[in-house]
């Protein structure tokens, strides 16, 4: 299998959301726009996994409506999201680098697509989906779709998104695999494996890609780089930073685990667009 790094953009966001403190919603929303100044840019990745069964995408970056021209636009940004989700992320999508304008230069059209895998429901995952909703299948968990509903979800996950396309939910079983011991079993071959990692979102799917004893980890927002969980920093998005911490620990035993070829996170300001083999 081939597992290729996908870079659909960058958001450029308060350094404490990759390094904490815990940014808290409710009572400090005020947070989430760097109050003293502090932003970080990071990529925003999605993966094309080259599968013996069919290709596989998981999540979509942002969308070209977001960024018409290639560079920041705040105003672009606020039609897509809503205005203070837009000053959060300062979204950018380079030309060329929508998931779909990527795939096309591949030759895969939409349509060649097996599934879509989308994380999470936070917009920087979804954002994309509708440059790729005529895939055979939009999958989600239905502990993602359902916690939706959670207060905190209001601000984080616009169903404007996603809620028009053809999103099936997939349910979690139980599993020796993540911290909620859930995963979902995408082939029926435990060759790609959906992990339930709680803590950034209820419902947030790690990726296991596996060949035998080979694999790869995508961690989604579960960490951020690998100093989340070699030094295990705790996020500081994420709606309970204590699962969020389980989260990191269960990373880092996979990372220290005979086969590991890589365990890949959405914005790790290190990575860069390549293609690993499993
Ligand atoms: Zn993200």
């Amino acid at each position: 299998m081939k597992l290729h790094v996908l870079f659909c953009g960058t958001m450029q966001v308060s350094e404490a959301v990759p390094n904490g403190p815990h940014i808290d919603l409710f009572r400090s929303p005020g947070a989430l726009l760097a109050p003293g100044g502090k932003r970080v840019t990071l990529p925003v990745c999605a993966y094309l996994i080259e599968h013996p069964r069919g290709l596989v995408l998981v999540d979509t970056g942002w969308c070209r409506d977001i960024s018409p021209a290639g560079v920041y636009d705040a105003r672009a940004a606020a039609k897509v999201l809503p205005a203070p989700l837009a000053a959060f992320y300062r979204p950018c999508l380079p030309a060329g680098m929508a998931v779909h304008e990527q795939l096309g230069r591949m030759g895969i059209s939409p349509r060649d697509l097996a599934c879509v895998v989308l994380t999470h429901l936070d917009p920087d995952h979804v954002a994309g989906l509708r440059h790729v909703k005529d895939a055979g299948r939009i999958l989600v968990s239905e502990d993602e779709y359902y916690w939706n509903a959670r207060t905190v979800y209001r601000y984080r996950q616009p169903w404007s998104l996603w809620m028009e396309y053809p999103v099936q939910r997939f349910y979690y079983k139980g599993s020796p695999l993540g911290t909620n011991r859930w995963a979902y079993d995408l082939f029926g071959d435990e060759s790609v494996m959906l992990i339930n990692l709680p803590g950034h979102t209820d419902g947030l799917a790690a990726v296991l890609v596996r060949d035998g004893k080979r694999f790869a980890l995508l961690t989604s927002d579960a960490a951020f780089s690998p100093r989340s969980w070699q030094e295990q920093i705790v996020p500081g998005f994420g709606y309970d930073p204590g699962l969020q911490r389980r989260a990191l620990q269960w990373i880092r035993e996979m990372a220290e685990t005979e086969g590991c070829a890589a365990v890949l996170s959405s914005h790790d300001p290190a990575a860069a667009p390549c293609v690993i083999e499993i």
